[in-house]
């Protein structure tokens, strides 16, 4: 059913009694081309590009849940390609190419809102290195401005400039990023890979692979065996989980991320601000909630629900930066589980095992790449070659020593 105008009155004319489901809720079949596991914003739109793409139909994407119960449905939705390294910049740059025409490809709102990103700098140092970061973004077709103080005022005065600790000198703005709705995202790629054909199957968790002769030839799930001619992994925080089954060990530790949304207020943040002086972001919601979120919990775990040690730390950093939202009450707090890989940067890649390929390490800022990311996996799995701006992924990275390491911290995965 194509959403538009006149098919709006033609329903709203009948009652509004003829709209149907948005996806199909499939049952598994014995045999698919591929199978992703994963109905996350990446698997989804993995399933969407290998269909739409490629021309490949007979998919499954298998979820252990409801799709968007993982970390799609828990983010803060922010959309950006403010990236430094060659290995990324080009990818998250065709990302945000690909948000920018999507709800005209999907016909579904998904709520994309270029409202700017502005990362805030409070030392010299920090300016140069954001002026660094800006050249190489626009070296790399994507826009960034430089700000001063001055400018930044003019934006939001609400900010504490002259704060003694962490005075405000600048900020480098990207005004194409933004924010998109995150559950928006999964429906609208599940409802565009379910029109083409792929059967979208929830409550359905991979229990293990099936192998002959060494290669994947299917996945063993709570409903049942399902044969494949390649399995596609696309499971975010449980991607060492996921990959164990299959006896092998990944470059990845999962971390808990937390976020938080207060009561609705009037519009007070117009764009995406992040605090340079600590690990602080937000942003305000078309409901008036202020979104906002900071450092990742700092251990491992596999639960999703976070600490309070690290609400702390998010809400100091809130208030050094912005002390009026001192006021605002916090509605809800949330945490998902980010797959943090050694240099901080996703691995896309076929495994060393026939027949089964990885799309992983996303760490805490996999929303914004989810249409590239898609797009990306589905040549792979499609071609089994890499796309060219997904190129540097590579599982053996880690073995050749060609990190990219955006932040320069190491095989540190809680601090990238
Ligand atoms: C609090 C928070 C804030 C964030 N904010 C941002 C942000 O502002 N911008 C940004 O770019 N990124 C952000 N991220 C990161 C981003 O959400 C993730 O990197 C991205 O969503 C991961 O890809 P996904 O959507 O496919 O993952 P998920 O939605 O987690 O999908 C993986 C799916 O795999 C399923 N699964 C797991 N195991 C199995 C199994 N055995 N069988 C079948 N299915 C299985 C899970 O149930 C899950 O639905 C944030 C993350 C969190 C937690």
């Amino acid at each position: 059913m194509h959403y538009s105008f006149l098919n709006l009155a033609w329903q709203a004319l009948r009652g509004h009694r003829d709209w149907q489901p948005t996806w199909r809720d499939a049952a598994p079949r014995e045999q698919y081309d591929i199978i992703i596991v994963g109905g996350g914003g990446h698997g989804l739109a993995t399933a969407y590009y290998l269909a739409k793409e490629h021309g490949i139909r007979n998919i499954a994407v298998v979820e252990k849940g409801y799709i968007g119960s993982g970390n799609a449905g828990r983010n803060t939705t922010i959309i950006r390609s403010n990236y430094l390294l060659p290995g990324n910049e080009p990818f998250y740059e065709w990302s945000m190419k690909l948000w920018e025409g999507l709800e005209q490809d999907l016909n579904y709102n998904a709520m994309v809102s270029q409202r700017g990103v502005l990362n805030l700098y409070h030392s010299d140092a920090q300016r140069d290195a954001f002026a660094r970061r800006g050249n190489a973004m626009i070296l790399a077709g994507a826009d960034a401005e430089l700000l001063d103080a001055k400018a930044v005022r003019s934006m939001l005065p609400m900010l504490d400039f002259d704060n003694a600790r962490f005075p405000i000198k600048g900020g480098l703005l990207q005004r194409r990023g933004g924010t998109a709705r995150h559950d928006a995202v999964v429906w609208g790629y599940a409802r565009g890979a379910s029109k083409r054909g792929v059967d979208v199957i929830q409550n359905c968790e991979v229990t293990g692979f099936v192998r002959e002769g060494g290669r994947v030839v299917g996945v063993e799930t709570t409903r049942g065996r399902i044969g494949a001619k390649k399995v596609g992994l696309a499971v975010a925080g449980s991607s060492s989980r996921v990959a164990a089954l299959a006896d092998m060990r990944l470059p990845i530790e999962s971390h808990v991320l937390q976020a938080f949304v207060s009561e609705a207020i009037k519009p007070f943040i117009p764009g995406v601000v992040t605090f340079g002086a600590g690990h602080f972001y937000i942003s305000q919601s078309d409901k008036g909630g202020l979104v906002f979120g900071g450092d990742i919990d700092g251990y491992n775990s596999y639960a999703q629900r976070g600490n309070l040690p690290t609400v702390e730390d998010v809400c100091e950093g809130g208030m050094a930066l912005m002390p009026a939202i001192g006021r605002v009450r916090i509605l809800r707090s949330w945490g998902g589980l980010v797959d943090m890989s050694m240099d901080g940067s996703p691995i896309m890649d076929k495994t060393p095992i026939d027949g089964l390929y990885l799309n992983a390490g996303w760490c805490y800022g996999g929303f914004k790449a989810t249409p590239a990311s898609g797009w990306c996996f589905a040549h792979l799995l499609a071609r089994d070659e890499p796309h060219a701006v997904a190129a540097a992924y590579r599982l053996d990275r880690f073995e050749t020593g060609h990190i990219i390491d955006e932040k320069g911290q190491g095989a540190q995965p809680n601090l990238h």
